[in-house]
């Protein structure tokens, strides 16, 4: 038997993705090298953005004629919907594409293996859409995507915070913390197999609780870190961190412990207390400044990127000066960067005072410019430093070269034998070609 994914939206999908394939694998199925020759072909969605979920109908439109032609053949696959979209339009994904088989929403994954059985025996089975697992989130086994030297491990699931323009909490459900065995054993379970690197993996990490306050976020770096350093996993990151939730005891532990890469991402969103009030988030601009100035004098090399969201309802043109500001103030290394789209379902779909396309577009731009302008200031000063990085693999663009990555989350490209995928090194950050470096002399010495 053999599968077929495509995966969209966040590394949380695409950590389940991983999980999924291993469940195919563990009962000796086989990747298909296309649709075509697949048995299941499963398309893991995305809904945080209309967009996405346009892009994801368009997906399963030309999955669901693929299955027609290939019909006519004497030939098909079984056409499974999942992810957060599957969640958000349940069974109305049936209905609307008769061709899916099953849609298999965020809180029905459980039903997986049935689904396989399903397509083993060629039977249809009946999938309640929801109830089976509703509020029982099950955390698969291992998220190791095959061939890979850095793994996702998820600490939790869901998100309590209802950002106003959000619709994660509606199609993720409330916050579940997983067991901290659990994630201890995973993380021993991917070093073994390989890997190098490890990033925890939470719609909101900081708000870690496992069993009423027993152990807490920090508690968890703690134990990630020591689990890491038995397992010679030499790197530790964390996404997504919320600057609400971010606890001066989670600066001291990743201070106190070079095991966590001095890289952050910290999503801001917006520089303005009026907008980031209308947003829901529970935070100010001053509160995210004090942050970033406690978590930089802890650590004065980490690097900071975040999220900025442009066009909010209501938001004027000092609001995006504030956000411009604080740009400056801060100087992300990078930014994620859109402009707001109403999400039906969400707080702020029927708010007022929309912004009109054209001026999102031109904030957005403005935005853009100076996020480029940091960018490339902060990579220029980095020319000449001396690095290690984890090499990653072979150069897209150049098959010469091998891929490689720093602590502070920067692309070095250098020419070395691929023998090398998967180990550490040091580089020296020779030259900067757009936002990627070059390591003149080349990667060979293995175990930095
Ligand atoms: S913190 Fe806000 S933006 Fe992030 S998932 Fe939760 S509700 Fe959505």
């Amino acid at each position: 038997m053999t599968y077929f994914f495509e995966t969209y939206g966040c590394q949380m999908n695409s950590a389940e993705s991983a999980a999924l394939a291993l469940a195919c694998r563990e009962r000796g199925w086989e990747l298909a090298p296309n649709a075509e020759s697949a048995d299941l072909v499963l398309i893991n969605t995305c809904s945080v953005r209309l967009t996405a979920e346009r892009r994801a109908l368009g997906r399963i439109a030309l999955y669901a004629s693929l299955k027609k032609k290939l019909r006519a053949q004497g030939n098909s696959f079984a056409l499974v919907i999942a992810g957060c979209m599957a969640q958000r339009m349940g069974e109305g994904l049936k209905k609307k594409f008769p061709a899916v088989d099953y849609v298999m929403g965020t809180s029905s994954r459980s039903m997986f293996p049935l689904i396989l059985e399903a397509v083993e025996k060629k039977i249809n089975i009946i999938m309640d859409f929801v109830t089976p697992t509703l509020g029982r989130f099950s955390f698969s086994s291992s998220h190791l995507e095959e061939g890979e030297f850095r793994s996702f491990v998820p600490i939790m699931h869901g998100c309590n915070n209802f950002c106003s323009y959000c619709i994660v909490p509606y199609v993720r459900g409330r916050e579940v913390s997983r067991d901290p065995k659990l994630i201890a054993e995973e993380i021993r379970l991917v070093a073994e197999r390989g890997v190098r690197e490890i990033t925890l993996l939470g719609q909101n990490v900081n708000t870690y609780n496992w069993n009423d306050g027993e152990l807490n976020f920090a508690g968890l770096l703690r134990l990630a870190a020591a689990e890491a350093e038995k397992s010679g996993v030499k790197r530790l990151r964390f996404l997504s961190a919320n600057p609400r939730d971010f606890s001066r005891e989670t600066i001291q532990v990743m201070a106190a412990n070079r095991v966590f890469c001095r890289h952050l991402h910290l999503c801001v969103q917006h520089g303005s207390n009026r907008v980031l009030q209308a947003m829901n988030r529970g935070y100010t601009r001053e509160h995210y400044l004090a942050l970033v100035k406690d978590i930089r004098s802890s650590m004065p090399e980490i690097s900071l990127s975040t999220d900025i969201l442009v066009g909010f309802p209501g938001e004027k043109e000092e609001d995006i000066e504030a956000t411009l500001a604080l740009m400056e103030e801060v100087k992300f290394l990078y930014s994620y960067m859109y402009h707001y789209n109403p999400r039906e379902g969400t707080a702020a779909f029927d708010l007022p005072d929309r912004v009109s396309e054209e001026t999102k577009r031109e904030r957005l731009s403005r935005v853009i410019a100076l996020q480029k302008k940091h960018t490339q200031a902060l990579l220029k000063k980095r020319v000449g430093a001396r690095e290690i990085v984890l090499v990653e693999g072979i150069s897209k663009k150049n098959a010469d070269e091998l891929v490689t990555r720093t602590e502070r989350d920067e692309m070095v490209v250098a020419p070395g034998p691929v023998s090398m995928i998967g180990s550490y090194t040091w580089l020296t950050l020779s030259s900067l070609r757009g936002n990627t470096f070059r390591a003149k002399e080349g990667i060979s010495c293995p175990n930095a």
